[in-house]
């Protein structure tokens, strides 16, 4: 921690003390901005620092290259596993190092991308071998008749490819300034 992380980098004001949203992520406030609840628009400044929750690390091996797992939540309150061989490289947008990630709790996440086939919305699914496809919200799975019910789109992700939706914010915390 050096003193510049306690300088908005927007406007030079301190950064105000830490405050815990409703779902329990942290953050810190540029000094001279607001948070008006009855207009629920920011107000001054508008700078955010998102404190990153530690990553914990897990008694876990990667299944992949055999390296120790992490825990770690993304500023949007997902948790995962992924690989500390891995990491994210901002400029390229796309991970680097191993790439094994696997959420916790449901993953099965809603994408801003419409089908191309019948054009509701794909969600984005990832196996438990951390793998990645793009289907559409409206398929199942009959378990009676065994056979898959609604749309049939699917599209396996390449590995370290992300959904063009949320260019990989949505799925890998952003990397500690
Ligand atoms: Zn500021
Ligand atoms: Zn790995
Ligand atoms: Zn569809």
């Amino acid at each position: 921690m050096s003193d510049s992380k306690d300088i908005c980098p927007k406007c030079s004001a301190p950064l105000g003390d830490i405050t815990e949203t409703q779902t329990g992520k942290k953050l810190r406030r540029c000094s001279t901005g607001s948070w008006n609840s009855e207009t629920r628009q920011a107000q001054g400044c508008d700078y955010v620092l998102w404190i990153q929750a530690e990553a914990k690390q897990l008694d876990e091996k990667c299944p992949k290259c055999g390296s120790n797992l992490v825990l770690q939540e993304t500023r949007f309150g997902k948790k995962m596993k992924k690989c500390s061989a891995g990491s994210w490289d901002k400029e390229a947008k796309k991970a680097i190092g191993c790439d094994f990630v696997e959420w916790i709790n449901g993953n099965t996440e809603a994408l801003d991308i419409d089908c191309p086939e019948c054009g509701k919305k794909l969600v984005l699914f990832t196996t438990s071998t951390g793998k990645k496809m793009e289907k559409c919200s409206t398929a199942g799975w009959d378990s009676k008749e065994r056979v898959a019910t609604g749309c049939t789109y699917v599209r396996w992700l390449k590995p370290g490819e992300v959904p063009v939706s949320s260019a990989g914010e949505e799925f890998l915390p952003q990397e500690p300034a």
